[in-house]
């Protein structure tokens, strides 16, 4: 997993898109921008029990690149590895073409909306050429509104690191690149699969410092064999360039995996609190501070796609296995692309990427929100929650005071924000919000496996 960002070009300009849904009779007029019709414009019974939105949320887009050089042992993520006989660049022209039709059937599902920010994630985005990046970008300009401070994330890894190939996507519109660094030790990165080498990790940071004013390394810890000093040594390698973001992740064993299967002796959990407790002291000393359970940033520098995320915004999200969640005027939907890339390149060229879509049912859109917003360590304004659920806040009002009598929750009326002890318990806090046992980890299972918030 990586990204890039960076800015030698100027932010992408509102384009007007295509003809309304409406004037080409894909829709029947919609009272709402962007809104499909109410379920009473329909001639049902009015429901106080639904959604109903004004204005949706902000509006992200994911775009899933599928493809690595090799899997990773602990990757549960819809990526898959190249084969010797695949040719990438017909690989990538096809599958330009899909995410195109995929993106031109979704249209009616966000027509009249702005999109903030764009996020092109996988697999190994930087496998494609920046040829292939810009004639993507180029899609998306001609059919989506861009907001003109919009953010475009791309995920490079060093193992398919080259300067020109960075300075290509950044003269195609990446302004943010994350790079999957996972760690600047031989030992370590060996121990966990990664096809790159320390010397590659250090040369693609350094062109991502070089080359984009925004930009992200991935980190892992909690590695096979490794020991605090080896920690703090990646730390302090990561941050000589000068990154204004750093994501850092406690390896997990995650169900379907290798390292599931063939479990590596890792650090205990005494150990793996110490390295947490590192993690935040060095990178607060050099002015990254904590933001979301595994982000760090400096000031103006956080990820603004990934806060869309937490702060339950909409994302249309188009490639192989993407996730979306869209705001429609009266109700919530999430999609799901069909996973596998050979199926998703037919299906999408058919006009038919979504594999499956459901309404998100309406009790279970506060544990959702909930689930989201209290990743963020300074928590949400409280009033965000009407405006990104439809729904009043009396819905949650009962089990926010109850996680506040139980020290969970900041008693601040303003904020919907996790206390020391509700961060540390961050899955109790949310579960909370979620009476039903079954459901909640049907939505877990479910969640969990949506784009990297
Ligand atoms: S490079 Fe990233 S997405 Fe690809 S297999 Fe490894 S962890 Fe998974």
């Amino acid at each position: 997993m990586t990204t890039v960002s960076g800015g030698s070009r100027p932010p992408s300009t509102p384009t007007p898109g295509p003809p309304p849904a409406q004037a080409i009779g894909l829709l029947p007029s919609a009272p709402a921008i962007g809104l499909p019709p109410s379920a009473q414009a329909i001639g049902l019974p009015p429901s106080p029990t639904r959604p109903r939105f004004e204005q949706p949320p902000p509006l992200s887009l994911y775009v899933h690149l599928p493809w690595c050089l090799r899997k990773c042992p602990y990757c549960d993520f819809n990526s898959h590895a190249l084969r010797a006989d695949d040719d990438v660049g017909a690989l990538e022209l096809r599958y330009v073409d899909a995410l195109v039709a995929d993106l031109e059937a979704s249209l009616p599902t966000v027509w009249g909306r702005t999109v903030t920010s764009i996020f092109i994630g996988g697999g190994t985005p930087s496998l494609f050429s920046p040829e292939a990046i810009d004639r993507l970008l180029v899609a998306i300009r001609a059919r989506l509104a861009l907001a003109p401070a919009l953010e475009v994330t791309l995920e490079a890894n060093p193992g398919t690191f080259e300067r020109e190939r960075f300075e290509g996507f950044r003269a195609a519109g990446v302004n943010r690149l994350s790079l999957g660094v996972q760690s600047f030790d031989d030992r370590m990165l060996a121990a966990i699969g990664r096809v790159h080498d320390a010397g590659q990790a250090r040369a693609a940071a350094a062109s991502a410092a070089t080359l984009f004013e925004r930009f992200n390394l991935d980190l892992m810890f909690a590695l096979p064999g490794q020991t605090l000093p080896g920690l703090q040594t990646d730390l302090e390698t990561a941050l000589s360039f000068a990154p204004g973001h750093l994501s850092v992740y406690h390896l997990t064993l995650e169900p379907n995996t290798l390292f599931a299967r063939f479990p590596p002796p890792l650090p205990d959990d005494d150990l793996a609190a110490e390295m947490q407790d590192r993690v935040e002291a060095v990178l607060a000393a050099a002015g990254l501070s904590r933001y979301e359970v595994s982000a760090y940033a400096r000031a103006g520098q956080r990820s603004r796609h990934n806060l869309n995320y937490w702060q339950y915004g909409d994302y249309l999200g188009i490639g192989a296995g993407a996730h979306g969640k869209l705001s429609l005027q009266d109700r919530i939907i999430r999609q799901v692309r069909w996973k596998h890339p050979a199926r998703y390149l037919e299906a999408a060229l058919a006009g038919q990427a979504v594999e499956q879509e459901h309404e998100v049912a309406v009790g279970d859109v506060g544990f959702e929100f909930m689930l989201n917003a209290l990743r963020l360590v300074d928590g949400v304004p409280t009033e965000l929650f009407g405006r990104h659920t439809g729904l009043p806040f009396a819905r949650i009002g009962a089990t926010v005071s109850r996680a506040v009598a139980r020290g969970l929750l900041e008693p601040d009326p303003q904020r919907l924000q996790a206390t020391p002890l509700g961060l540390r318990f961050l899955n109790d806090t949310q579960a909370l919000f979620l009476a039903d046992e079954a459901k909640k980890s049907a939505i877990m299972v479910q969640l969990v496996a949506e784009p990297p918030p």
